[in-house]
């Protein structure tokens, strides 16, 4: 890191502290060569993206509402907290290598019922039908019907 004062490149962190819920750390740095204090940002790279509804609004993409969908979706069943974290990973991967700046929410329901059928199938079923995904009643039995007798 550069001082920004003189260009010297060693610099010694004096103080750093975690803000905004930890996501951000500010570090103090301090310049060997002419002791000029300066802070640092160091901030974990969030997935962004403008989510476009299907009645036109728009919104911030929000990992948490996802989770939460997922945490009903899963509950109850095996290793939640692990498939849920590896699925919105996933997801959140793909997405971003879209390079778009808005994506319609459909596109990311159907994401995660991609990565969700592999995954866990009960799970599946009951997120396709929070997110009525599923076109009608008889469309969603059908679904129903395919994994019957999958092992589940
Ligand atoms: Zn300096």
């Amino acid at each position: 890191m550069l001082c920004p004062f003189c260009n010297h490149a060693e610099t010694k962190v004096v103080d750093s502290r975690d803000t905004k819920e930890g996501r951000v750390t500010r570090r103090r740095r301090e310049c060997e060569k002419c002791s000029a204090r300066f802070s640092t940002y160091e901030e974990v790279e969030m997935f962004r993206v403008t989510v476009v509804k299907k009645d036109g609004r728009k919104e911030e993409y929000d990992r948490k509402k996802i989770e939460a969908g997922l945490e009903r979706a899963f509950e109850k069943r095996p290793n939640a907290p692990e498939k849920i974290e590896k699925i919105i990973g996933e997801v959140e991967y793909a997405l971003h290598e879209r390079h778009v700046a808005e994506l319609p929410s459909k596109d990311i329901g159907n994401l995660i019922l991609e990565k969700l059928k592999d995954v866990d199938e009960v799970a599946y079923i009951r997120f396709a039908s929070v997110y009525k995904s599923f076109g009608s009643a008889k469309s969603f039995l059908r679904a129903l019907e395919k994994l019957d007798g999958s092992g589940e």
